[in-house]
């Protein structure tokens, strides 16, 4: 069977028309189809700043119980209206109607108890999705095309139980998909899959993380060993630099899969940045497309690229990373300083993005959202031969990308060189750890000269 996957995020979810437009696309496309869908645009936004407001940063005082039903009024309404400006059956009013109850539910239970977990929090996140496959099955069936919607969880999409950033167990996962979703395809059928969450294999509801229907269509498509995964998006691909510093950046047309892996993780925030892996393994093309503008070629990521002549292909940053210096004589060699201090963050449930190590120093590069308690809990734990721990929040990093970067002589020097005759100051560089990607770090306010000097000597 020749499945393609299409993914389409809550950019194109928005109204009657983009709805019609989407319905559209996924008519034309004559192959064998398996649609992925996020949620309503806003939506998932929306549950997130409540949980966020009511359940964490908030004193009780602040709290207030009327915002439950203000919640579920919103989300009713937004659907509803949608629903009726098609053709919808009564079914589908009563699966959201009974999808909004469940939520109503858990919002009282938890207000009530005073609890969130973080088992609860995922399942209140994955409604946005739960609401937003129904409406697309009514709006194809009413345009002619046969489809039927599934929540991924109740279809065997399993997960390990890392709640809130949580990765499909892919084996078994493909067997339920297999089982489930190939006798549909055979009687043409277009089946239409919930991104964004799964289900842990204790039974409970895990999300991805925020953008993470890019990683199930991905997950799908593996499970299903489809021909190939389109993302449509509000932007056409990857670009050599992002187009609001640099406006003459290019689209880049073909990425290989370790170079969109770089640029989704530090930089640009395209795909979610474990899209790539299920797709990897089988060798999946993955093809980014603009729903605005279907036509627009767009960017193709697959096993290889082309090697240009100066073999970088584009320079991105990242905003929300901090620096951990850690202090102390020998921290570098002394043996398992490096680990007390990686399993001591890491513990803390915190992401480590990378770790840059000389003898004196060994710096941990982080989320800037999570360099505040990292630094609190090694403070408290006194690490012997540590003298001294500081936070460093008011930088950038800065990523250069390309196949074949770290075997071109010469190619770090004409980086450099460039920067410099910015007057910028490189504070910390980390190149060898990735074949295709260079990393360093400027202070914020240079990102935008920095950019642009290396966009400049690569692509005048
Ligand atoms: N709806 C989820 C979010 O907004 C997942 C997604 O759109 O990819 O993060
Ligand atoms: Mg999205």
């Amino acid at each position: 069977m020749n499945i393609t996957v299409l993914k389409f995020g809550g950019s194109s979810l928005k109204d009657k028309t983009s709805l019609k437009k989407i319905a559209a696309l996924i008519r034309a496309h004559r192959s064998d189809k398996v649609i992925v869908l996020s949620a309503l645009s806003g939506v998932t936004d929306r549950l997130a700043g409540f949980l966020q407001r009511y359940f964490q940063n908030a004193t009780n005082h602040s709290k207030n119980v009327t915002a439950i039903p203000a919640l579920i009024n919103y989300l009713k309404e937004r659907h509803q209206e949608l629903m009726e400006s098609f053709s919808v059956s009564e079914d589908v009013y009563q699966s959201l109607k009974e999808n909004l109850d469940k939520l109503e539910r858990l919002l009282y239970g938890i207000f009530y108890t005073e609890e969130l977990t973080e088992k609860t929090q995922d399942l209140i996140l994955s409604f946005g999705e739960r609401f937003s496959v129904k409406i697309l099955e009514a709006i194809l069936r009413d345009e002619g095309v046969p489809a039927q919607s599934f929540e991924a969880d109740k279809i065997g999409l399993i997960t390990d139980s890392d709640f809130g950033d949580a990765s499909a167990l892919l084996d078994i996962t493909s067997k339920n998909f297999k089982k489930r979703l190939f006798p549909l395809l055979h009687k043409n059928i277009t089946p239409i899959i919930s991104g964004f969450f799964g289900v842990d294999e204790a039974g409970h509801t895990t999300i991805f993380g925020r953008g993470g229907s890019d990683y199930t269509a991905s997950v799908v498509s593996y499970a299903l060993s489809a021909k190939e995964l389109i993302l449509y998006k509000d932007v056409n691909g990857f670009m050599s630099a992002d187009p609001s510093i640099v406006p003459e950046a290019h689209l880049l047309r073909v990425l290989s899969y370790d170079e969109a892996a770089e640029l989704a993780y530090f930089g640009a925030k395209i795909i979610h940045p474990k899209t790539i892996e299920p797709l990897k393994l089988k060798s999946i093309p993955l093809i980014i497309r603009n729903a605005f503008c279907p036509d627009e070629e767009g960017t193709r990521i697959q096993l290889h690229s082309s090697l240009t002549k100066d073999v970088v292909k584009s320079v991105v940053y990242g905003k929300d990373i901090a620096v951990l210096k850690i202090y102390g004589a020998g921290v570098g060699y002394k043996p398992g300083v490096l680990q007390e201090i990686i399993s001591h963050i890491t513990g803390q449930g915190i992401n480590i993005k990378s770790v840059i190590t000389a003898q004196t120093c060994i710096n941990i590069l982080l989320d800037k959202e999570n360099l505040e308690k990292s630094y609190h809990s090694l403070i408290k734990t006194r690490i012997k031969t540590v003298d001294k721990i500081e936070q460093v929040s008011n930088i950038v990093l800065i990523g250069i990308v390309g196949e074949g970067l770290i075997k071109k002589r010469g190619l770090a020097a004409r980086v450099f060189k460039a920067v410099s005759k910015e007057g910028v100051n490189v504070e910390m560089i980390s190149a060898g750890a990735s074949l295709v990607a260079y990393y360093f770090i400027v202070n914020q306010a240079q990102l935008e000269k920095t950019i642009r000097a290396i966009h400049k000597e690569f692509f005048p």
